[in-house]
């Protein structure tokens, strides 16, 4: 099917299919080859071993039974149960029983000196004699097997002949035979050869029938995802990777599915920040190189109020890209914060007075209330980021009062600063969103007047930095509550320093 590029591609892995295929196979070749070996080397030993063994429990059988009626009854129907001759002989030779439970057995064949001999060689083993004999029919006659040797080949019915010599109470001596025929086993082993041929035949087909079909159902998941996983590394973010399949499977799905919506995700933000960002870049370079333009070509119009829009719009490109910086200095994780002692609601003073002028000229109405001054444990320059984040939100988004309420105080033995504006407010299910980097609540209409959508993400992982929480309360219509708390830790029982 793949022979001839197979070749080629030498390195290439093994498929799971085929690889699963592989292995099934193996195991039931190995399966039935043991069944092979153990029914060809062990079936023979096993066989003739029970029959010996069955012999003698029955002659301890008999031999426990006084001479007499009951023996004879009792040596005839293990005769013909089991398939056994048994002759029963006196100290003098007469016999005493003769039962046969086979034709044609070895001891109703062999001569009276034949059975001396064996009685003979019996009291010369301990009284009991176990000997394989096989019939030759050509001349009529049984010969002793070698058990040494491997005979199972030759033809020829097997004997086995127990003799037992004993006496009874009254100390007469018999000697009792016992004969069976072991059925030619090499013959019953070959047949069974040939039945297990013939099963191993059709089991190994079936059996890889049937590996080659699970081996492929459990593939095929994961082929499907793979060509899905092509589609996403070009660019298809909307497809499903959970269909059927297993648990495991399914949960590779799952977990391709976040991953992909993690995907989507960073690339929308990826082309948002493209948008914002040259958007907002192009909005103050344009009016410098139009003011400075003008300077240029109109000598009168060289003047203070314009270079001074220069200077605002150069701040603005500044704010930008250092708001970029900041953010991916702070995400990296290699940036801790410089704790140190300092005065907080003096800080929070300092920087209204930056906000000065537009409370003069614009009509802003910022206020602070502090019951008490604060000393906290903490990277002064982060919390002032934090600070003039949360206020220049709520400056852009305040309602036409203008007015902006910062609030500090201490709650459960944390310092909690809030920012309130008096704006339209933010939707419920925006509220989680306006944390996230480039996240804009209405990003057509304000964007010229508003950041990059990095201020909130700024103040949420400085915060973090410093182990507090944040959050905000909004009400639509009346405004918003942006707060942070500093941990118990950061705030310090310390003296003012006014
Ligand atoms: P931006 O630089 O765009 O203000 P932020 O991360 O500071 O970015 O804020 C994210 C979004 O949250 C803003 O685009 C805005 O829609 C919303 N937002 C932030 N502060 C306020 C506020 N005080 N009132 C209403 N919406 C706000």
């Amino acid at each position: 099917m793949r022979s001839g590029t197979q070749k080629n591609k030498n390195k290439k892995p093994i498929g799971i299919r085929w690889k699963l295929f592989v292995y099934m196979a193996l195991l039931v070749l190995l399966m039935l080859t043991l069944l092979w070996v153990l029914q060809s080397l062990f079936l023979e030993p096993l066989y003739k071993q029970t029959r010996k063994r069955e012999i003698e429990t029955m002659a301890e059988t008999l031999i426990a039974l006084p001479v007499g009626e009951t023996l004879a009854d009792k040596a005839e129907t293990l005769a013909l149960k089991n398939g056994i001759c048994v002759i029963l002989l006196d100290g003098r030779g007469k016999t005493l029983l003769s039962v046969s439970g086979i034709n044609n057995c070895a001891i109703h064949n062999i001569n009276r000196s034949g059975l001396s001999t064996l009685s003979f060689l019996a009291e010369q083993n301990g009284g009991e004699l176990m000997q394989s004999f096989r019939k030759d029919d050509y001349r009529d006659m049984y010969y002793v097997v070698d058990e040494s040797r491997d005979e199972s080949s030759l033809s020829g019915t097997e004997s086995v002949i127990y003799t037992r010599v004993f006496s009874d109470s009254e100390a007469n001596r018999y000697t009792l035979y016992l004969n069976t025929i072991i059925t030619p086993v090499s013959s019953t082993v070959s047949t069974l050869n040939r039945m297990l041929l013939a099963v191993s035949g059709v089991t190994l087909i079936v059996s890889l029938l049937f590996a080659y079909t699970v081996s492929k159902s459990l593939s095929r998941p994961l082929v499907e995802m793979s060509e899905k996983a092509k589609k996403l590394a070009a660019g298809d973010y909307d497809i499903d990777f959970v269909s059927g399949g297993d648990k495991e499977i399914r949960q590779l799905g799952q977990t391709l599915n976040a991953a992909e919506a993690d995907l989507k995700k960073a690339e929308t933000f990826r082309r948002e920040l493209i948008a914002n960002v040259s958007h907002d870049l192009r909005t103050p370079l344009t009016m410098i190189s139009g003011y400075a333009e003008v300077m240029r070509d109109i000598p009168g119009e060289n003047t203070p109020e314009n270079v001074q829009i220069i200077i605002d719009e150069t701040e603005r490109l500044t704010s930008l890209v250092n708001d970029v910086l900041d953010l991916s200095k702070l995400q990296s994780g290699t940036q801790k914060p410089e704790l140190c002692l300092f005065n907080f609601t003096e800080t929070v003073k300092t920087a209204m007075e930056r906000y000065r002028r537009l409370t003069e000229q614009r009509g802003y109405d910022i206020r602070f209330e502090a019951d008490s001054d604060l000393i906290v444990l903490a990277d002064r320059t982060r919390i002032l980021q934090v600070i003039y984040n949360l206020v220049n939100n709520a400056l852009t988004y305040t309602g036409e009062d203008k007015k902006v309420l910062l609030r500090q105080l201490v709650r459960d033995g944390r310092l909690r600063f809030e920012v309130t504006d008096s704006g339209e407010g933010i939707e419920q299910d925006k509220l989680i969103h306006i944390w996230d980097r480039y996240y804009k609540v209405d990003s057509v209409h304000k964007r010229s007047a508003v950041g990059t959508g990095l201020g909130l993400s700024i103040v949420k992982t400085i915060v973090e930095m410093h182990g507090g929480s944040y959050g905000v309360i909004s009400e639509m219509g009346k405004g918003s509550t942006f707060w942070f708390e500093l941990p118990r830790e950061a705030l310090s029982d310390a003296p003012t320093a006014g």
